[in-house]
């Protein structure tokens, strides 16, 4: 049988024509974790996500939002007892974001606390440059036994990747990140067990259109090149591992 496919990031509500993008999810057999940049924006994705089995909606607090939304940190709190997956949350460390860094870093460990205190959820978690402090703080609030964490274009150093492996993370891989040379390196390296596959569209595109979650076939198959394995067995493997990663989730007390 044909294995579906696996879009483990997605701004679904971010499209212009989201329930359009729904639609393509089920026809293509994609499941699609619909993450948002805001808590306000949780509702309307909720409505989204509730059309498609294959489409999960995450509650988030984008961290390059932080500097003017940090107050919506009681919404996120009020809402998390109803979201199973939280997305996206993390820090951003680049130059446009750096100043906010501080903040953000107080936003994304009250947001790991709150999500160990509840137990049993899946972040998907933004680290651009801040990998360690995205690990320092993961370690530090968010216990493995606590909730499951999903590196979300991880960009790190090698013994970065290391670290979060030990850690228990997963991570999520974009034809993008594939297009770099020091990131194809690094993708090459991780452990088959803990590969997702994802498109963080509508932000990435292919030529003039934004990526599409059944565009996640392209991540696909340009990491089964690199890992020298067949498309469909990747396909497989990576809904082996959402699986694993998700009844770890239900195992969690
Ligand atoms: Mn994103």
């Amino acid at each position: 049988m044909k294995a579906g496919l696996l879009d483990f990031h997605c701004h679904l509500d971010l499209y212009p024509d989201p329930a359009g993008v729904v639609a393509e999810c089920e026809r293509a057999d994609v499941r699609t974790l619909a993450v948002t940049t805001t808590p306000r924006a949780w509702a309307r994705n909720r409505e989204f996500a509730a059309a498609s089995r294959r489409v999960r909606p995450a509650l988030g607090l984008h961290p390059q939002l932080v500097a003017e939304r940090a107050g919506e940190l009681t919404v996120f709190e009020e809402l998390l007892p109803g979201a199973r997956y939280v997305g996206e949350v993390g820090l951003d460390a680049g130059p446009r974001f750096f100043k906010s860094l501080e903040l953000q870093k107080l936003v994304f460990a009250r947001i790991l606390k709150c999500c160990a205190r509840l137990g049993g959820r899946i972040l998907s978690i933004h680290s651009v440059r801040a990998a360690r402090d995205v690990l320092d703080l993961v370690e530090e609030h968010l216990p493995p036994s606590n909730g499951k964490v999903v590196l979300h274009w991880f960009t790190g150093s090698m013994s970065e990747a290391r670290r979060a492996t030990d850690l228990g993370c997963y991570f999520s891989i974009n034809a993008e990140m594939l297009r770099n040379n020091r990131h194809r390196k690094l993708v090459s390296a991780l452990p088959a067990d803990r590969l997702l596959t994802e498109t963080d569209g509508p932000f990435t595109r292919l030529g003039d259109a934004p990526f599409q979650p059944s565009d996640v076939r392209i991540a696909l198959d340009s990491l089964a090149s690199l890992r020298g394995v067949a498309p469909e067995v990747l396909a497989s493997t990576v809904l082996e591992n959402l699986r694993t990663l998700v009844s770890e989730w239900d195992a969690l007390p």
